[in-house]
């Protein structure tokens, strides 16, 4: 077995061999060398090390997407620290749980925020800033910390906090096994290699922007295009120029709402991904109709990285599945009562053992344990089957597993149906509570622009697909959907709304 290389030292190395290689190229046409980005990250090392951070110490970044974030990340990284990721969309008492929880040596935030952060000084936080492009106090001064700190596979990297779809965001301590671990095995699946030039729209706080798609690119030598945020057009005018794109359903749906998505605007292109949640599959078609480029989809998640992918080539892609688990992961799915392995085509719970499983939820020890078999499968709380293939579906996630009546009635094959009436933009589907059944079906939905969907129309389109139990005992047309930080639609808020509405009728 080859030594383990950290993230790091794979960085480094790269910034050795092609020093003058562009690896950020900003919006204002700036572009940033692997050499620079290596200077940078070791004056932000330096100052990290003035103020005192030790190996095990965590780092928390709270900044804009910027070159220079990920330079405090790598500088992080340099000197043993843990990266503490945090969403700029966060305020006051969801820093405070965030702050509370991990205990960061250090916070950096941008210059704007400082005094939001300044009555954090003073029990033992520093709180430095970090400006977009060379102008934050982090990089004030000439020293460069040169010692990199011998991390073993084992030493955590990051606490990344999930993304508070299903309860509070839970801090998932990955290691540095298991961010090289994760990045190797993609690299050779989609076949990434210093020649790409990857379009990065994706947040840097989360798994997907951060530890898939920058650690890529860093190990592989490669470019990133490297946008503050996803807008249809940059991405657009930036294909032609590009080879990669790593999105979420969004991206797509959006993208197919311009007209200038053509074949010919994708030419240099060779390839999409699609993940973190479900990919629409009339998107999918839609897009290879359009572009010629079959989306490819792909599973993961905090605490495990990525599990599986549809194939970059060697089969097919499956719309409707996340594919097949990379080398060196298992996937099995598991009865939800008993936990005994299930035979293909039936659904259950997945559940995911290998190098990229976390190394458990910070300071959670009761929780980390209840979601570990013996056998050392972490249970995801996803809910899935795996086909003939050996393709794995989502069918959405255990929390969200309504049971009425003993049946159990999967969300999302309803979602799908409701979504393909015109008058309907999206929708959720819940258990509520209901005292003959134990809980029974509720749809809302959100109406497509200028259309006003009735309930009943609703239920007579989806009827003749759906077995009586699965049909929604009640309709709601509303604005918008609750929805985290991620943009994830937080189905607990909806059941806690609606909760009362079939018992009190019948009290
Ligand atoms: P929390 O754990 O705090 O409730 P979260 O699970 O949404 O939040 P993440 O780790 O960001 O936090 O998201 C991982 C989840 O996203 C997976 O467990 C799965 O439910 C969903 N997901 C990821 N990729 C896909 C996909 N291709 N299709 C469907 N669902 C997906
Ligand atoms: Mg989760």
């Amino acid at each position: 077995m080859a030594p383990f290389t950290t993230i790091y030292r794979s960085f480094a190395e790269q910034a050795e061999r092609q020093p003058d290689k562009t690896l950020f190229e900003l919006p204002d046409g700036q572009s940033i060398t692997y050499r620079e980005t290596a200077q940078t990250a070791r004056r932000i090392a330096a100052r990290l090390v003035a103020d005192g951070v030790i190996p095990g110490d965590r780092v928390a970044m709270q900044v804009e997407k910027s070159p220079e974030a990920v330079a405090l990340y790598l500088a992080t990284l340099q000197i043993g620290g843990v990266l503490l990721p945090l969403n700029t969309a966060y305020t006051g008492a969801e820093m405070e749980y965030f702050i509370g929880d991990a205990q960061p040596r250090v916070l950096v935030c941008s210059p704007d925020r400082r005094a939001d952060h300044a009555h954090r000084e003073g029990d033992g936080l520093v709180v430095e800033t970090l400006g977009v492009l060379r102008d934050g106090t982090l990089l004030d001064g000439d020293d460069h910390h040169e010692e990199v700190y011998d991390a073993s596979a084992d030493d955590p990297a990051s606490i990344l906090y999930t993304s508070g779809t299903t309860g509070r965001s839970k801090g998932a301590v990955l290691t540095h096994g298991n961010l090289a671990s994760n990045c190797r095995t993609l690299l050779e699946a989609w076949q990434y290699t210093a020649d790409d030039r990857l379009i990065h729209a994706l947040p840097i706080f989360h798994i997907h922007g951060l530890f898939v798609a920058v650690n890529m690119t860093l190990t592989a030598g490669a470019s990133l295009h490297f946008l503050p945020r996803f807008a249809p057009e940059t991405i657009i005018d930036l294909l032609p120029r590009a080879t990669v794109l790593m999105g979420v359903p969004t991206f797509y749906t959006r993208l197919l709402k311009n007209d200038r998505l053509t074949p010919e605007s994708c030419a240099s292109m060779r390839l999409f991904v699609s993940g973190s949640a479900p990919l629409l599959a009339s998107d999918h078609e839609a897009f290879e109709a359009r572009t010629g480029h079959a989306i490819l989809e792909r599973y993961g998640m905090t605490e495990t990285g990525m599990n599986t992918t549809n194939p970059y080539d060697g089969g097919p892609r499956k719309p409707g599945t996340v594919g097949t688990p990379l080398p060196g992961i298992e996937i099995r799915v598991v009865d939800r009562e008993t936990g005994e392995a299930l035979p293909d085509g039936e659904v259950g719970i997945i559940e995911v053992r290998g190098p990229n499983v976390f190394a458990g939820y910070w300071q959670m020890p009761e929780k980390t344990a209840s979601e570990f078999r013996e056998d050392g499968f972490f249970v995801t709380g996803d809910l899935g089957r795996i086909d003939e293939d050996g393709y794995l579906s989502i069918v959405g996630r255990d929390k969200d597993l309504v049971i009425s009546g003993g049946y159990n009635i999967y969300p999302k094959e309803i979602e799908d149906l409701l979504n393909a009436h015109p008058r309907v933009l999206e929708s959720a589907v819940i258990g509520v509570p209901h005292p003959d059944f134990g809980e029974t079906v509720m749809a809302v939905v959100v109406p497509a622009p200028g259309r006003q969907p009735e309930g009943g129309e609703l239920l007579d389109f989806i009827a003749d697909d759906l077995a009586r139990f699965k049909h929604p005992r009640a309709v709601r047309v509303v604005e918008t959907l609750p929805r985290n930080v991620m943009g994830k639609v937080q189905k607990a808020e909806l059941r806690k709304r609606y909760a009362d509405l079939f018992t009190d009728v019948d009290a």
